[in-house]
């Protein structure tokens, strides 16, 4: 070991006999399956708004003639069933677990589609969440995926961060909301990223603003954004900045996301799209 060893052998080319390579421990995908990109969407804490952004930007990707999965690894709050008023039950074949298609052609996996009841709770410890999780990248007939989303589970513990493992992220979007303690909780996500070696494709606040609908007036319920300090802090790129919208929470909430036209969301999976490319 040389004398100036800082330990951290991901930075030095040296081949001395304390050598550490990172372990890969990504999963294998289903060998039936194809998936060119999966962008994981994080967030710090739940309720931001995490499950209607993946949502989203999986409608946007879907419009623009991309074959577009989510994998839902929020095991313990899985909403994106609701979000597209999918209610059937995943079935087995030959080639592995069949996802569900939504009415756009979004191919769908969530633990809501393996229960028996979707009001079930899911009171499972976390090796079994992310075994689960594993699951759906290795066992599950991912047809020709050009995006895959992965609503991720929140925070930075034993699941979040085995499914960072386990399957191989193209980068991670990070969802924000102003009354977050935005600089603390996406210092967390930038470093976790970093360990994982997964890049940040960019960041996008949730709930920014509200519009008076007769007016047209911008107010701040939760404290002016503080979002472009902190993007500037992390060399983050800002993909866009969401406003309260009653339209998209009600699709959102009553499984018509698909139906949604969302100017915000249209112009931050733009920036999305240009960065993927
Ligand atoms: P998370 O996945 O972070 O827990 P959700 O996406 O489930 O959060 O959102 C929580 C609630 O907030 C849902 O009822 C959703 O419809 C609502 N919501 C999310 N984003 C917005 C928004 N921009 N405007 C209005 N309601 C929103």
């Amino acid at each position: 070991m040389a004398e100036e060893c800082t330990h951290d052998c991901s930075s030095c080319g040296a081949a001395c006999s304390s050598r550490q390579e990172a372990q890969d421990m990504t999963e294998k995908l289903n060998p039936y399956s194809s998936v060119k990109k999966v962008i994981g969407v994080v967030s710090g804490k739940g309720g931001v708004g995490k499950s209607t952004v993946t949502s989203l930007m999986a409608v946007m990707f879907s419009r623009r003639g991309y074959h577009t999965a989510i994998l839902d690894a929020d095991i313990t709050g899985p909403s994106i069933p609701k979000a597209f008023g999918i209610h059937e039950k995943a079935m087995g074949s030959d080639k592995g677990i069949i996802p569900i298609t939504t009415h756009s052609g979004i191919d769908i996996m969530s633990v809501n589609l393996l229960l028996e009841n979707e009001t079930d709770p899911v009171i499972w410890r976390g090796p079994i969440l992310a075994g689960t999780v594993k699951q759906f990248w290795t066992e599950v007939f991912w047809n020709d995926v050009d995006y895959m989303f992965v609503d991720m589970p929140p925070g930075t513990g034993d699941v979040p961060l085995t499914v960072f493992q386990s399957i191989p992220l193209s980068g991670i979007i990070v969802v924000t909301s102003p009354q977050d303690l935005v600089s603390m909780i996406v210092g967390k996500a930038v470093k976790m990223a970093q360990m994982m070696d997964v890049p940040i494709l960019g960041i996008i606040e949730n709930m920014s603003c509200y519009v008076c609908p007769d007016c047209g007036k911008k107010h701040y319920p939760f404290g002016e954004s503080k979002l472009e300090t902190v993007a500037n802090e992390y060399g983050l790129k800002i993909l866009g900045r969401l406003p309260i919208d009653a339209a998209s929470s009600a699709a959102c909430d009553n499984g018509r996301i698909e139906s949604v036209l969302n100017p915000d969301a249209e112009a931050a999976a733009d920036e999305l799209e240009a960065i993927l490319k």
